[in-house]
């Protein structure tokens, strides 16, 4: 194989590559073993009917002496008894793992999309495997043993692994590392063993294999004896985290013995060792017989863990998990690729085909792992199907949306007076959403009872955004302000409805003050915590007497800046609040059409910007 193709941004071909030799090796091996078996048979039968004395079938005849047939059901008994106590501790150290064959794999690298740049590193590690010979026979290399792939959980790692051992054509050798975890005393470590020696018999079998171990910090998390050298302290988030898990000293010592476990001869070449050492004993030194050298199995560990950090760091060196590859939530061109993947095999109708309400999806499902999106597109098909549709539209996504982020709509009776107040709130709250954030979508607004929501407006950023301006975190005060003044306006008063509304404004405010440096001090009040934002952010800004002024310096602006907004635009409110307590719920468009119905000026056209604040 050319050993150019190593350095190749496109796969080989499986066939083509040193796999593909071995296996092919293999195969003609094992048909001649078969011809040597089949043939030395049929020499023996031939020459016994040459001698007259042909093979005869048929049962052989046991003759038992006289008596034993009366001891027979007393040694069935305790065979019986032998085996109970035998086959659970065999059973016990046997590998947990589930084997797939490349035909039985679904999965392709064109099955694993929006992934970006881990595909291309995946590629690259998938050639290294393939062409293993040339690496390491005419190029002097060590091949990569392990690779860990590192990211939250339905990001794509089992899918990618299984696509590689099926764009390899080598066996899949899928565990869990609990599986590995046993009662019985050195069990655990038995199990891991038997993995590997699974691995290393498929491997010489198929001229490769990839092991795949799911959840691997469940048995090599940091061994407690290595943290507690003197000194060394702990990084916080580790100290503080209750669910992070020690390794247990012996399982992890053993997965380092089995990693380098792939140059062990097999037993047929330590049974030929043996020999020729016995036979060496009685020659000369220079007549003495050589051993055959071991061939390494040509294997491919994948350990996949969403904290990498909790992993023992002996794992991680070199000829270990010397590579990780993270995979990370996709950034929404990587939703799009998926959007596209999945839509193309779930029936929908052509307005889904849109490149506008493409990206509008792609956008508002920010923050989705790639199984996340898939279940989406599901409960979306399950929406049309209860509407007695048979493919999804708009609405049913939205719908889908708001069962997987809040929950199922909860059928409550309010009180007349009650639904009028919720409409009313959540109508406050979108028309300040409307007017003060220009570059925020409104998805949903409704007053339908959904967990501890009485009613909700949805709203997302148009674009991909990873920070925020201080308009911005301005605006999002404002807007949890909308449903609280809105009922104050309507009504007089405001009930409990907004208490969460609150929380949220006035969350947001302590960050301002205490952890961006936007409103009256520089000082952060993060510094002294745990991580970014943690609970205590708040704590510590609203103890500190400046920090609490500035707050509700913060929050009394935005709320008086709302009152004079919803003031003026009341016939918003109004219309949206009779548009809701007619449809209970209103997506997307229809909230506009409302709006505009009502008077409004286009999206972004006349839309006062976020009033000055702070
Ligand atoms: P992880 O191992 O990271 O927890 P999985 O690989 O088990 O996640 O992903 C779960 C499911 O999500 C897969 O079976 C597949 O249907 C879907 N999926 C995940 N990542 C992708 C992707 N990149 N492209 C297409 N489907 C994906």
């Amino acid at each position: 194989m050319d050993a150019g193709v190593l350095g190749a941004g496109r796969l080989v071909p499986a066939a083509q590559a040193d796999v593909g030799t071995v296996r092919e090796e293999h195969r003609r091996r094992r048909l001649r073993r078969l011809a040597v078996v089949l043939g030395t048979v049929l020499a023996v039968l031939v020459a016994r009917a040459a001698a007259g004395r042909p093979v005869r079938l048929g049962r052989p005849a046991i003759d038992l002496p006289p008596g034993a047939a009366d001891y027979l059901p007393g040694v069935v008994l305790v065979l019986m008894l032998g085996l109970v106590l035998v086959v659970p501790l065999l059973a016990a150290g046997r590998s947990p793992h589930t084997q797939l064959q490349p035909s039985e794999i679904g999965v392709r690298f064109d099955d694993v999309v929006g992934l970006g740049v881990v595909r291309d590193e995946v590629v690259r590690t998938l050639n290294l495997f393939l062409a293993y010979r040339t690496f390491r026979e005419r190029m002097g290399g060590t091949p990569r043993r392990a690779i860990l792939f590192e990211g939250p959980p339905g990001t794509g790692k089992t899918h990618m692994a299984k696509a590689m051992a099926a764009e390899a054509g080598v066996p899949f050798l899928f565990v869990s590392a609990s599986a590995f975890q046993s009662m019985y005393y050195g069990q655990t470590n038995r199990k891991i063993r038997a993995f590997f020696r699974a691995l290393r018999t498929a491997a010489r079998r198929e001229g490769g294999a990839i092991g795949f171990i799911e959840e691997i910090d469940a048995i090599a998390g940091a061994r407690r004896g290595m943290r507690a050298s003197p000194g060394v302290e702990e990084p916080p988030e580790r100290r503080h985290r209750a669910d992070v898990r020690d390794g247990v000293p012996g399982v992890v010592n053993e997965l380092l013995v089995q990693m380098q476990s792939f140059d062990e001869p097999t037993a047929g070449r330590r049974l030929h060792g043996w020999l020729v050492d016995r036979v060496n004993r009685f020659l000369p030194a220079h007549r003495h017989l050589r051993k055959r050298p071991p061939v390494p199995a040509n294997i491919l560990v994948i350990g996949a863990t969403n904290r990498a950090a909790d992993l023992d760091p002996a794992l991680l060196r070199p000829g270990r998990f010397d590579r990780s590859l993270h995979f990370d939530l996709p950034n929404r061109a990587g939703r799009r690729e998926i959007l596209d993947y999945y839509l193309a095999r779930k029936a929908h109708v052509p307005e889904l085909d849109k490149e506008e309400r493409r990206d509008q999806l792609a956008a508002m499902t920010m923050g989705y792992s790639p199984v996340m999106i898939e279940h989406l597109l599901d409960e979306a098909l399950v929406w049309a199907l209860r509407d007695g549709r048979d493919a999804m539209d708009w609405g049913d996504v939205q719908q889908a949306k708001l069962t997987e982020e809040i929950g199922l709509a909860q059928p409550v009776e309010y009180t007349p007076e009650e639904r009028r107040i919720i409409a009313t709130h959540e109508a406050g709250h979108a028309v300040v959403a409307w007017l003060v954030a220009g570059s925020r979508q409104l998805e949903v607004l409704s007053i339908v009872k959904r967990r501890d929501a009485l009613g909700l407006l949805a709203h997302s950023d148009t674009e991909e955004r990873f920070t925020r301006t201080r308009s911005e975190l301005l605006a999002a005060i404002q807007i949890s302000f909308g449903g609280m003044t809105a009922e104050e306006l309507f009504f007089g008063e405001a009930g409990t409805g907004p208490g969460s509304d609150l929380a949220a404004a006035t969350r947001l405010a302590c960050q301002m003050v205490g952890a961006f440096g936007m409103a009256g001090t520089l000082v952060s009040f993060e510094a002294a915590g745990a991580g970014p934002f943690d609970a205590g952010l708040v704590t510590r800004v609203l103890a500190d007497d400046s920090g609490r002024r500035e707050v509700e310096r913060i929050l009394e602006r935005a709320k008086h800046d709302v009152r004079v907004l919803l003031d003026q635009h009341r016939h918003l409110v109004e219309a949206l609040r009779d548009a809701l307590l007619t449809h209970d719920e209103l997506i997307g468009d229809e909230i506009l059409e409302v709006l505009h119905a009502a008077g409004a000026t286009a999206v972004g056209g006349e839309r006062p910007g976020p009033a000055a604040g702070g």
